[in-house]
């Protein structure tokens, strides 16, 4: 029953319901800001700390990957960048004793939450084989272990190198590097998870996997379309850059199977007009059924091609390719089916096309609420369909504006963490290093999972996360991490992860953004790339929270040099002592990057180069930017059954759980609610209130049961039903993912409901 506090954990799931909130931020965010973080930093650190987030001489916040404007704010951040900043600048401490008083046995019964609230991890953690507490090693003791299971594997494709999104780019840059002089491409990351389907959409239709827009496009935007996407929590400070962008004229069309604050109504606490009155962003809400967006955009794309003179005619013919074939499969939109599958009116999407027509400049954004389908990637390809139509790409204030979950996600695939790497960049890394790095495609997380299961891979190495609460099946995901021989988490806190482990596991407890990062030529700094392609230093600036703390790029390199030994020609110690090392490096090998050490000595950084966006150049197997034809698709619902989505609520970051209420959705202390539209609830005979378990079924026949959750009347779209992750992670069969991006399928699980 995962995440389910045992009897005996004093954190108990009790919801209590009220009436969901229509705006967001305002004076009970400042409170609730404040309030956390003096629980966990105390007054002085929490000044010191809030006021270097986001700035030019201070650290990047390790929440979303939201870009920072040219003028900045003192307070530069949102609720839960606080948050992330007080989890990790915590004065609470994890100490041998603790691990000493609670066995695994323990620790693997708690909540995620309770885990999260024990503090910093203080010291290297060994679990032998057999045991059931993790004992106190050193470093090198801990390098041995990796040691000895890595050299012990018959093929370096029995290792599994995992990342999660708020490594740096030195970071990542190395552990890509070692896992490739190791021998293998195993370099599944947190991406799989969330945009995977962008990427696979967008490299394939304008050439590069990213967004097209900087913040300033939004500014300038006449319309923008945010599909499938909370701002309101997920990337707070973008209600900020919407705030503005309809100052300056823009509407806002917002496509979503629920209503959420922050997109009714923004109190910005940065302004008195903000704090009195804010502002309403939504000039338009389709309230979606899941899944119903590439229909929606099909619809959009006819009606635009039978609109005269609607078609950037010029833009299509000269930077474009497949636009016939892409028009005559757009002209047989059906308004039926598309009303069938999206549960929009015609009203609705007649008003979404005026406002279309009228705009010159569109901008849609999107997050996992598009991803996360089987029929992702043709719904996002669909979207570039839309802007493409009327030249909406590579003109200032339109293009495609995918928004990043994890601080430097982004920057993670830029630096080589994939698992299917590009030919011209293994290229660039046997030159300038010397070896030959293996060509074959490793794993990516779900068949990471499958190896794993199978035995197929025998170590698992994490930089960061919480694994096995962000992956899918988790009973099937946690009997597999259970089969290797050796697990090991590079982390800053207790998680769930470290209470599944392989036959072995070791715990690497590492520095934080907030701290200080002094090696042998000095005091370091890292750097991130934002959701938009910008790219920052990074400086921490508290007393790390233990003296045994190594940062990541330290890790890497004594494990690099550990495991490789003589081997290896690459300079790790340098590399250590130096990051400046590192990132001449990373100059050599990656497009955009030149100079990399005196750009980003700049203040605010630079901005990578994006072809498409600067010079309409489209870097794609025909040269152009590609129109695409796929059949329509969206979920099947069978009768007394409904979809559900898995989301995060307000007191969480991804599958970091911060507290248990879920203010703008009117939930206070408890995590296991299902949001249940009224009237479904009652032709399904559930009442609001009602405890239910939440059963999935998929076509492999196998029961998936996530058990007690409250039902809770809520405005959904008809026949779509919420409830958080990672709690309902269970449900979600591992072989359920997305066409091409193989991402899994978190937005549109079939369930039923089943009174206790
Ligand atoms: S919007 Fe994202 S990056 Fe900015 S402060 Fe909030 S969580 Fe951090």
């Amino acid at each position: 029953m995962a995440g389910k506090p045992p009897a005996g954990d004093p954190v108990q799931d009790a919801p209590e319901v009220a009436a969901p909130q229509h705006a967001a931020a305002g004076l009970p965010a400042i409170g609730h800001t404040l309030r956390m973080a003096q629980q966990q930093m105390g007054v002085k650190r929490t000044a010191l700390t809030l006021l270097k987030v986001n700035q030019k001489d201070g650290f990047d916040c390790p929440g979303c990957a939201w870009p920072e404007p040219e003028h900045r704010h003192k307070a530069e951040f949102c609720e839960n960048g606080a948050k992330a900043v007080a989890e990790e600048a915590t004065l609470r401490r994890v100490t041998p004793d603790f691990f000493a008083a609670h066995p695994v046995s323990d620790l693997a019964h708690r909540s995620g939450y309770w885990l999260g609230q024990q503090g910093r991890l203080t010291q290297p953690m060994y679990l032998p084989e057999g045991a059931d507490h993790y004992e106190a090693v050193t470093w090198e003791r801990a390098f041995d272990i990796v040691a000895e299971e890595l050299d012990a594997l018959t093929s370096p494709d029995e290792a599994v190198f995992y990342t999660s999104g708020r490594t740096s780019n030195e970071a990542a840059f190395l552990y890509q590097l070692f896992a490739r002089e190791f021998g293998t491409n195993n370099l599944p990351d947190c991406s799989n998870m969330c945009h995977e389907s962008s990427g696979s959409a967008l490299v394939e239709t304008i050439g590069i996997g990213k967004g097209s827009v900087l913040l300033d496009d939004l500014y300038k935007a006449d319309l923008i379309i945010v599909a499938g996407q909370n701002p309101g929590t997920n990337h707070p400070r973008m209600l900020t850059a919407l705030e503005k962008a309809k100052a300056g004229g823009a509407k806002i069309i917002t496509v979503n199977p629920l209503p959420e604050a922050g997109m009714e109504r923004f109190k910005n606490p940065q302004t008195p007009h903000g704090m009195l009155k804010g502002t309403a962003l939504t000039d338009l809400f389709l309230q979606i059924r899941l899944g119903g967006d590439q229909a929606l955009f099909r619809l959009l794309n006819k009606l635009i091609l039978d609109t005269e003179d609607a078609v950037d005619e010029d833009f299509v013919r000269e930077h474009t390719h497949g636009y016939e074939e892409f028009a005559a499969s757009a002209r047989e939109a059906d308004w039926d089916e598309t009303l069938k599958a999206t549960g929009l009116t015609r009203d609705k999407i007649d008003e979404a096309l005026a406002m279309i027509l009228a705009s010159q400049r569109t901008i849609v954004c999107w997050a996992m609420g598009l991803t996360q389908h089987k029929h992702a990637v043709p719904t996002i390809r669909e979207v570039v369909n839309f802007l493409l139509l009327r030249g909406n790409i590579g003109r200032p204030g339109a293009g495609v504006c995918p928004v990043r979950g994890h601080s430097n996600v982004q920057g993670d695939r830029t630096m080589g963490i994939f698992e299917r790497p590009a030919p011209a960049f293994l290229d660039a890394l046997e030159k300038e290093f010397g070896f030959a790095p293996p060509r074959h495609h490793g794993l990516d997380v779900v068949r990471a999972i499958r190896a794993l299961r199978d035995g197929e891979a025998k170590v698992f190495f994490a930089m960061g996360g919480n694994f096995v609460a962000a992956t899918p099946d988790t009973d099937v995901t946690e009997a597999a991490m259970r089969r290797a021989r050796l697990t090991v988490h590079v982390s800053t806190k207790l998680n769930r992860s470290h209470a599944v482990t392989g036959a072995r596991a070791l715990i690497l407890p590492t520095l934080g953004r907030t701290e200080k990062d002094l090696q042998g030529s000095g005091e370091q700094f890292v750097t991130v790339e934002d959701s938009m392609g910008m790219v920052h230093a990074s400086r921490g600036r508290l007393q790390p929270a233990s003296p045994h703390l190594l940062s990541e790029p330290a890790i890497v390199a004594r494990l690099a040099r550990r495991v490789l030994g003589d081997n290896s020609r690459t300079p790790w110690a340098e590399f250590e002592k130096d990051y400046a090392t590192i990132r001449d490096r990373i100059a050599a090998v990656i497009p955009g990057f030149e100079d990399f050490n005196a750009r980003v000595a700049a203040p605010g950084g630079f901005t990578l180069p994006h072809a498409p966006r600067d010079e309409r150049r489209f870097p794609t197997a025909t040269g152009k930017a590609n129109f695409t034809a796929a059949p329509v698709e969206y979920p099947q619902l069978p009768a007394g059954r409904l979809l559900l989505q898995t989301l995060r609520s307000h007191d969480q970051y991804n599958t970091t759980i911060y507290g248990l209420d879920d203010r703008y959705r009117g939930i206070k202390n408890g995590r296991r609610v299902v949001l249940v539209n009224p009237e479904d609830a009652a032709s399904l005979g559930v009442e609001d209130g009602t405890y239910v378990d939440l059963v999935s079924e998929w076509r492999d026949g196998v029961e998936r049961r996530a058990p007690g959750f409250r039902v809770v009347h809520y405005p959904t779209a008809h026949g779509c039903a919420a409830a958080y992750y990672p709690e309902t992670n269970v449900l979600i069969p591992l072989d359920s993912t997305a066409d091409t991006s193989n991402t899994p399928v978190s937005k549109a699980v079939v369930v039923r409901l089943e009174p206790k």
